[in-house]
């Protein structure tokens, strides 16, 4: 067992850090704001080689692997803005392609998400489920030699901006099916962005398809096994959640510190109180564990460890209520100030609150740990 990180990780994590310093920080609070990110923004990160991470060379990756991703994710995430959300999903998303696509499909699609041309999106929920992505009732049935695509997707991050997409959909049979499907084309539209509590920048857009043509050489995978390819998806997407639940919770405790060194109490700093160090020593404890967890399921997603989607719900479970009760933590440390914007903590606060819910709620991933220790153990 070794766990020391590489050069190589080393490097990218110090590059994703300052690149998170300079150019998410200072626009962090805007972002909020306006819930839209820079347009240049994906470009930037294509640059310095944040997308395609799991994506193998000979289709535009870097292919340095998961656990450099969520390094990266880590880093990014540390603003408390949702900009690491561009980097994940043009990550998880081509690396879905990348894993269960035709040749014909990933040499057209997946250089795009890597050079920063394409904005990467899933589409599961719909207005009647979330939780139950079997309950989909989006159809694509045959029309010659496409699928034509009729329903709706509920909070399509980066829906709305150009590139391309993995929908899930109900075939013929029945069965869910996969599509990597051309944002934006006939049939196509995403009226709405959702107004979020935080993580500015998200993008999430609700997106209708009306008789929607997809060719049928863009089916994904085998025709009515799409869910196999959505569980694969959700499990990726958990392990960056946590990684990013880490870097919002390292930054609550950089603030905390920061804050009770400065904040006097009968003429001496605070964090002088053996109470708030108490308080200060758990939540570094609670970090080092989550990173540490998150790490290795990220390490077991890219060894392929039989049990690694098991591990990233699990990580889930532990990971982003201990990351919650560290930012809690930080915003009482805080006293009054931590509800006021003008403090990092009320962003970090805000953003923290969305990793219990999107992508599988913490409820889901009890059911599935649960689930698998009864029947496999
Ligand atoms: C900002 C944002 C971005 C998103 N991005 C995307 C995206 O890009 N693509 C996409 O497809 N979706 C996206 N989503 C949707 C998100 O993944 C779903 O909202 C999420 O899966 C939860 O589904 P739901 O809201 O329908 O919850 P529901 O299924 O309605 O659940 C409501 C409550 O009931 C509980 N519950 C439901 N079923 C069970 C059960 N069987 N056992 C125990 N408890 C249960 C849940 O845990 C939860 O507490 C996004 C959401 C947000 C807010």
């Amino acid at each position: 067992m070794n766990f020391k990180l590489s050069e190589e990780q080393l490097a990218l994590q110090k590059l994703a850090g300052d690149f998170s310093r300079q150019e998410i920080e200072p626009i962090s609070d805007k972002l909020d704001r306006e819930g839209r990110l820079p347009d240049d923004l994906i470009k930037k990160c294509a640059q310095i080689g944040l997308l395609g991470m799991t994506v193998p060379k000979k289709y535009g990756g870097t292919e340095v692997g998961n656990l450099s991703c969520v390094l990266a994710i880590e880093q990014l995430a540390y603003s408390g803005s949702g900009a690491w959300w561009l980097v994940g999903f043009n990550n998880s998303i081509p690396e879905s392609i990348a894993n269960f696509g035709s040749e014909m499909i990933k040499k057209k699609y997946l250089k795009s998400f890597c050079d920063g041309s394409a904005y990467a999106s899933i589409q599961f929920t719909e207005d009647e489920t979330g939780s139950d992505p079997a309950a989909l009732t989006t159809t694509a049935l045959p029309g010659g030699d496409d699928y034509v695509i009729n329903g709706m997707k509920r909070f399509s991050t980066f829906g709305a901006r150009e590139g391309y997409a993995v929908t899930y959909t109900k075939d013929e049979n029945g069965n869910c099916t996969a599509f990597v499907i051309e944002k934006g084309r006939e049939g196509y539209s995403a009226p709405k962005i959702w107004e979020l509590m935080g993580g500015g920048g998200m993008e999430a857009a609700d997106v209708y398809f009306d008789n929607f043509r997809v060719p049928k050489e863009n089916l994904l995978g085998i025709k009515g096994e799409g869910m196999k390819i959505l569980l694969s998806w959700i499990a990726a997407e958990k392990i960056q959640q946590c990684a990013a639940a880490v870097g919002i919770a390292q930054a609550a405790l950089d603030e905390a510190i920061k804050y009770t060194r400065n904040r006097m109490s009968r003429g001496r700093p605070v964090s002088g109180m053996q109470g708030i160090r108490w308080m200060l020593a758990d939540m570094q404890a609670k970090i080092e564990a989550c990173r540490w967890l998150t790490y290795k399921t990220a390490f077991a997603q890219e060894e392929k460890a039989s049990s690694w989607q098991t591990e990233s719900a699990t990580a889930k479970i532990f990971v982003v209520p201990a990351a919650m009760e560290v930012v809690e933590m930080s915003r009482r440390l805080h006293g009054a100030y931590g509800y006021a914007r003008e403090f990092k903590i009320e962003r970090l606060y805000r953003a923290i609150a969305g990793c219990a819910s999107i992508a599988v709620s913490l409820e889901i991933n009890h059911s599935i740990v649960g689930g698998w220790l009864v029947e496999n153990r």
